[in-house]
């Protein structure tokens, strides 16, 4: 009998709303834009003047004394867990900020992509949801069904003109079956990822492909002129492409970050090495094209879905320059050396694959775990061989 556990997925569909629909639309999508730029400005002040931030309950008062002033006695016309909704992603935007995951928050644009969500009060039926204020059922296409309970409603229009709706669902699955092996993974920029077993995976050709299309469509819109008929079909191309580029790169990231959690129980990454390229601006948009960021963030929920530990070791060691046999540090290494040889004990290295290795030993040594539903990982004693080179943190 295995083990199950309890988790939040997001169930993700096209909607279908009628014009009176997306007129209703526009003014919710308004409003929690509204709300959402208004207290960003009204945080910013309060800390700018008094040296103090405001927390969610804060603003939810405010929000309170705000719908009772007249010029935005409007905002009572909108479905106040809306409104509310808003005060809540502002506050988690305003967390990952303090926390350092993002920059500051920034102000919603009408131009960008429009959201709210709705905590409770809704009707799921087969292919389409009741909201509430919103006399009528909006449709959407349900390809996949769920089991499990639905915790929040969110609609969405992308900047394509596309509808989408999503469901937040709470579902009980069961754990696989522990499986022995583990892998330490070098993302690079020569592979998408190297494996301490001598995997490699390429950057997806398409990618480059698609992104060229990107960057063409993109020249096109800046040719045409503002306020066009021309413009606004040269930004739906975009957004489309856009969209389409998205999509590729997400499958090709779900389908990596899935095999790696499914056939390993632990899977080491080194974080530090993502932040140090991404200060070299050359490399910078490479590696925002490939996804890395994404990547770690599936592989973080895949693994707590699995009962599997993601080991991210981020402190402390060269995994490049460390010979993976005999731990010498090879400080002679040059970026464009692909392979190299250990002058100390002559093994001969793939540089990613060695180093794919040193970030799995790394992993093994304890270093870090993450996932709720991880045993955690024994701070075992080190060997005077991991002393030697220099693998403890
Ligand atoms: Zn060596």
């Amino acid at each position: 009998m295995n083990d199950s556990i309890t988790i939040q997925r997001g169930y993700k569909y096209r909607a279908y709303p009628t014009d009176l629909q997306k007129q209703w639309l526009e003014r919710e999508f308004g409003a929690a834009r509204f709300v959402y730029n208004h207290f960003l400005d009204v945080r910013y002040t309060q800390y700018k003047t008094t040296g103090k931030g405001l927390s969610y309950a804060d603003t939810a008062k405010l929000l309170t004394v705000l719908k009772h002033i007249p010029q935005h006695a409007w905002l009572k016309q909108s479905n106040a867990q809306v409104l509310q909704q808003a005060l809540v992603n502002l506050d988690m935007a305003f967390n990952n900020f303090f926390e350092k995951r993002t920059k500051y928050p920034k102000f919603k644009s009408k131009r960008g992509r429009q959201s709210f969500r709705v905590p409770q009060a809704f009707r799921v039926e087969d292919n389409s949801v009741i909201l509430p204020k919103m006399k009528t059922p909006l449709r959407f296409k349900q390809h996949r069904k769920w089991r499990g309970s639905v915790k929040s409603v969110t609609v969405s229009k992308e900047t394509s003109g596309q509808y989408y709706v999503s469901f937040l669902v709470e579902e009980t699955v069961d754990l696989p079956q522990p499986v022995e092996t583990e892998v330490g993974i070098d993302l690079g920029l020569h592979s998408f990822l190297v494996t301490s077993a001598g995997n490699k995976v390429a950057h997806p050709k398409w990618l480059n492909k698609s992104s060229k299309k990107l960057r063409r469509l993109k020249r096109q819109h800046a040719r045409t002129k503002k306020g066009s008929a021309n413009r606004e079909k040269a930004r739906l191309r975009l957004a489309r492409q856009e969209k389409r580029v998205a999509q590729q790169r997400k499958d090709f990231l779900h389908r990596l970050s899935h095999q790696l959690m499914d056939e390993n129980q632990a899977v080491s990454i080194e974080t530090l090495a993502v932040k140090n390229l991404m200060r070299n601006h050359r490399l910078a948009r490479s590696i925002a094209d490939s996804g890395w960021g994404e990547f770690v963030r599936q592989l973080e929920y895949k693994a707590k879905w699995n009962g599997r530990a993601l080991r991210k070791a981020d402190r402390w060691f060269p995994p490049t320059q460390l010979c993976s046999c005999c731990g010498y540090r090879n400080t002679e290494l040059m970026l464009k050396d692909r392979e190299w040889d250990c002058p100390s004990c002559r093994a001969h290295h793939d540089r990613d694959i060695n180093a794919a290795r040193n970030i799995d030993t790394a992993g093994r040594a304890g270093i870090y775990a993450s996932g709720e539903n991880v045993r955690p990982v024994k701070r075992r004693r080190f060997s005077r061989k991991e002393e030697a080179y220099g693998l403890v943190p």
